[in-house]
């Protein structure tokens, strides 16, 4: 019997992207990494172009694609506001053409099809902390919209799909996940924190840094998709994924401050609007439909994410 699985990962040279390549490698699967390169960087697969099992395609998945795949992981979608605000049309395009086009592929195939969702489906949630059942508090026509609102179409997709064609489908409601392949500009708070902590630069508290949010180590988010992806066709999700420790950003970047070992000062500067105020996951469903939870404490998780950035800033 052949337990090789032919695996598509879109959006798979950007930063969870590449290490879920990584890892389904190793578990000895082929995989087809499809990429246009809008945040991705050739640096985060380098190291798998000569990899007998791996393979790379320069495509947008807002064109149609045809291949022959038993799993899909939709990925594709920049993930930082700054870099999904700067095209927010591009962004909506995205999300939304790329959920019908990779929908369309799993159900030629018969394949199984992840969706990367978000914790931005809830907004600025007044519900704490979020459960899947909770319907969220997003707003329509602001500058997160393009994000939040493509991302709530996609799943909507998704679950029509598997309505009307019994499409395969799994959504991953993914909080915020931090960790090495970060990209340094990308304008995460912990990427933002960690390199200007490491450069000796202010370190930007937007608003008064009181808002929370709950961050997930890479690796531990990469366990739990994959197990989303190997249970039953019953398991259709949504499931939250992400670490239930809350943090607020100020003590984020005194714990940053504290494990880089700088001397960066904390500034405050102006709150972006519809910043939601508190975020942070219930994982009862995970726990209970993919014996997951999250290992890696904040303070492992950040010293290694540290290390790997003083590896690139300082060459
Ligand atoms: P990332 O920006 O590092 O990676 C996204 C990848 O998608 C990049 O390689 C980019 O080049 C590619 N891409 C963008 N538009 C594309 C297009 N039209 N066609 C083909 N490829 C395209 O972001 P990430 O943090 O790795 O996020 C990956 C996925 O996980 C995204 O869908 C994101 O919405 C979701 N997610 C991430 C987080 C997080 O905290 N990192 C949280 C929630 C959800
Ligand atoms: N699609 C694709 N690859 C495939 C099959 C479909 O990219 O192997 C695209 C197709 O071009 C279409 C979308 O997926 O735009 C939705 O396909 P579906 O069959 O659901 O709808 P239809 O083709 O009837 O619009
Ligand atoms: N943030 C900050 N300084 C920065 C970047 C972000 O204070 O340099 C804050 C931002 O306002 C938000 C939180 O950190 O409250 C998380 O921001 P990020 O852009 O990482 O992700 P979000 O969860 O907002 O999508």
């Amino acid at each position: 019997m052949h337990l090789n699985k032919r695996i598509l990962v879109t959006g798979g040279s950007g930063f969870i992207g590449s290490h879920l390549c990584d890892r389904l490698l190793e578990q000895g699967h082929e995989v087809l990494c499809v990429d246009n390169f809008y945040t991705g960087a050739r640096r985060n697969i380098e190291h798998l172009l000569s990899h007998k099992h791996f393979e790379v395609l320069r495509h947008d998945v807002t064109y149609p694609l045809s291949v022959e795949v038993d799993q899909i992981y939709n990925l594709a979608c920049p993930a930082s506001p700054i870099h999904y605000q700067h095209d927010p049309v591009q962004t909506t395009k995205t999300i939304v053409h790329g959920a019908i086009n990779m929908l369309g592929l799993a159900k030629r195939l018969k394949a199984k099809i992840l969706q990367a969702s978000t914790s931005e489906v809830y907004g600025d949630p007044t519900m704490h902390p979020q459960t899947e059942g909770y319907w969220g508090n997003v707003n329509p026509i602001g500058p997160r919209s393009c994000y939040d609102e493509g991302k709530r179409c996609a799943e909507t997709l998704f679950f029509d799909y598997w309505r009307q064609h019994a499409t395969r489908i799994k959504v991953a409601r993914i909080f915020n996940t931090y960790g090495p392949r970060m990209h340094p500009n990308d304008g995460r708070v912990v990427s933002n924190f960690i390199v200007q902590a490491l450069l000796g630069k202010d370190i930007t508290v937007y608003g008064d840094g009181s808002q929370t949010r709950s961050f997930c180590f890479v690796s531990d988010l990469i366990d739990a998709l994959i197990l989303m992806m190997e249970s039953g066709d019953d398991t259709t999700g949504p499931i939250n994924l992400g670490n239930p420790e809350e943090i607020s950003i100020r003590a984020l970047a005194e714990t940053i401050i504290e494990l880089a070992d700088s001397k960066s000062a904390i500034v405050s500067q102006p709150l972006p609007q519809d910043d939601p105020q508190r975020r942070m996951p219930s994982i009862a469903v995970a726990r209970e439909k993919l014996g997951w939870e999250p290992s890696v404490q904040l303070r492992i998780g950040l010293l290694e994410t540290v290390n790997y950035f003083r590896s690139v800033l300082f060459l």
